[in-house]
């Protein structure tokens, strides 16, 4: 029988309800458990592959093509569980799905309401997931309590309970406890409100984590279970964690939270198997070394932007024992001061993934300083399409060369359209998404790092390097060193002469997990420590 646990968030958005989900997925699996994981978004997208990421931070992409929220991304890095489309749902897919059904007829005359039409497909998006191999569904709700948008998804998963039985669910619900610095106090109130805002709603939380800067002493504790009508042992702290993200599982193991949901939702489940675990956070903190990588891009500044980026970087530097700090540099910067000024310090360049023309020139000029310097360069999606167009005009002798994307009528389109992307007008859901295969060539970075001839990996892009430059590129040194399997798409591009420069037309950054770090991320990172011995230096971030 499958079990269902549903996270809230209230007082404030942010608080890491994602994370929390995730390690909550984490510690039953280590418990023997088989666990899924979904995210219900109440926001009015459709999914959120059309947001700015000043908006939404990352898009986070699966294999089956679905552009989802970045959550999911903290999902697979935690979890083993399988993630799809049917992983993540927004109050755009709900009703976009409900009106397609009424204008098919299927509801037989009958007024089409949020209750109970609305919540019904909400629960059949839950209920789907079942499974009997499943022992636990974990369904994330994004926003906070209280939200007008969330009204829905909290009906749905209240009746939820009336419906599976509420042996088989249980509420956790995730809040804060300020710290008031001028009362020398933590706050309970804002807690109360938000769990009083839940059971108007008619949801009792069985669990309560408190996400505090401090430790929370027992009788705020108790105080915070009579209010809410809590247990005490069910009111869980959540202190902040400065040193990594990775500590969060740890820190509610050590508040017995894995026993609690065992203990309430009846499971039957292993001892917890926390080593390797153990042994990461280890690494992480005892570094043999110590590396600079600039991240050059137009959201550099967004902490979320590049998320699985950055993450990749941490797996790497857990992989090869080195704490790596990333400094952030935003392109546009680079045009203005050049790349010298910000770029001299490091260790490593990386160029991710975007879209449109702002700031693409100092993403050119850090690539050249890269490829000059014989300073390890990794390029990601745009940021290979970026290495091309500097190659064209640098070493090829391209004068003007330029993706279409940015300039219609370049003297040489060494970037231009995927071929199945010329007539397609609508945005959402549209890009050539998700995985795809790719061949690696010999005697290359690329088939070092992955240790074998084919590989999947996931895509979000519509243009692609240009085959009519091929040859002339090839005549320069440039190496295609993955290509789709019919060998018409350029996946991968390298540097012979340089001691690694190799970009991506995929975004391996969302199959990285902090227990196995990704090949090329690993590469990346160990030719960046290579240079950092040679150069004899400490890094500076600048
Ligand atoms: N804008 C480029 C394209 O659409 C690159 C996309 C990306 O970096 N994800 O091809």
């Amino acid at each position: 029988m499958t079990k269902h646990i549903f996270v809230t968030g209230g007082v404030v958005s942010s608080l890491g309800k994602g994370l929390t989900s995730a390690s909550i997925g984490m510690l039953l699996e280590r418990r023997g458990l088989s666990v899924r994981m979904q995210k219900l978004d109440p926001y009015i997208n459709v999914d959120p592959g059309t947001m700015s990421p000043y908006q939404h931070g990352e898009v986070y992409v699966l294999d089956d093509g679905s552009e989802t929220d970045l959550d999911l991304g903290h999902y697979e890095r935690f979890t083993h569980s399988p993630l799809t489309r049917h992983s993540n749902y927004t109050t755009g897919q709900i009703y976009l799905s409900v009106i397609e059904k009424e204008r098919r007829g299927e509801f037989l005359g009958k007024t089409v309401q949020v209750i109970p039409h609305i919540t019904n497909e909400i629960k059949s998006v839950i209920r789907q997931l079942r499974d009997e191999s499943v022992d636990v569904i974990i369904t994330e709700i994004g926003g906070t309590v209280g939200d007008i948008e969330s009204q829905p998804f909290m009906e749905a998963i209240r009746q939820f309970a009336l419906d599976v039985g509420k042996e088989n669910c249980l509420y956790i619900h995730l809040t804060l406890v300020p710290y008031l610095k001028a009362a020398g106090e933590l706050k309970t109130k804002p807690t109360q409100h938000s769990v009083g805002l839940l059971r108007q709603i008619g949801i009792q939380p069985d669990i309560l984590i408190c996400r505090s800067e401090r430790a929370i002493p027992r009788e705020d504790r108790e105080k915070i279970g009579l209010f809410c009508n809590v247990e005490i042992d069910s009111v869980i702290e959540e202190r902040d964690k400065d040193f990594s993200i990775y500590e969060v599982p740890l820190s509610l193991v050590e508040n017995r939270l894995d026993e609690l949901i065992v203990r309430k939702l009846r499971l039957s489940a292993d001892e917890l198997q926390l080593d390797d675990w153990r042994e990461l956070l280890h690494r992480l903190r005892y570094p043999d070394h110590e590396i600079s990588i600039a991240v050059v891009g137009k959201y550099a500044q967004h902490k979320d932007a590049y998320k699985s980026i950055y993450e990749s970087l941490d797996h790497a530097g857990i992989h090869h024992r080195a704490q790596v700090r990333v400094g952030r540099i935003q392109s546009e910067d680079i045009e203005r001061e050049g790349p010298q000024r910000l770029l001299a310090g490091y260790d490593g360049i990386l160029v991710p993934g975007g879209f449109g023309e702002r700031g693409i020139e100092g993403k050119i000029e850090a690539i050249r300083f890269a490829r000059e310097r014989g300073i390890p360069f990794f390029g990601i999606c745009l940021g290979m399409q970026c290495a091309a167009i500097e190659f064209a005009r640098n070493v090829v002798g391209l004068e003007g060369a330029h993706s279409t994307e940015f300039s219609k009528d370049t003297p040489h389109p060494v970037i231009c359209l995927l071929d199945d992307q010329r007539n397609i007008t609508h945005k959402g859901g549209t890009m050539r998404l998700g995985k795809q295969a790719c061949l690696l060539e010999d005697n290359s970075h690329a088939r070092a790092g992955y240790g074998g001839e084919r590989i999947e990996e996931r895509h979000r892009h519509r243009y692609e390097f240009n085959n009519v430059y091929r040859q002339q590129f090839a005549a320069h040194g440039m190496k295609f060193s993955g290509l789709s399997p019919d060998g018409k798409l350029v996946e991968i591009i390298e540097l012979a002469d340089h001691p690694w420069f190799l970009a991506v037309q995929f975004h391996p950054e969302f199959k990285s997990k902090p227990t196995a770090a990704h090949p090329l991320f690993a590469g990346f990172v160990e030719a960046a420590i290579e240079r950092h011995a040679s150069r004899g230096q400490p890094a500076e971030p600048v």
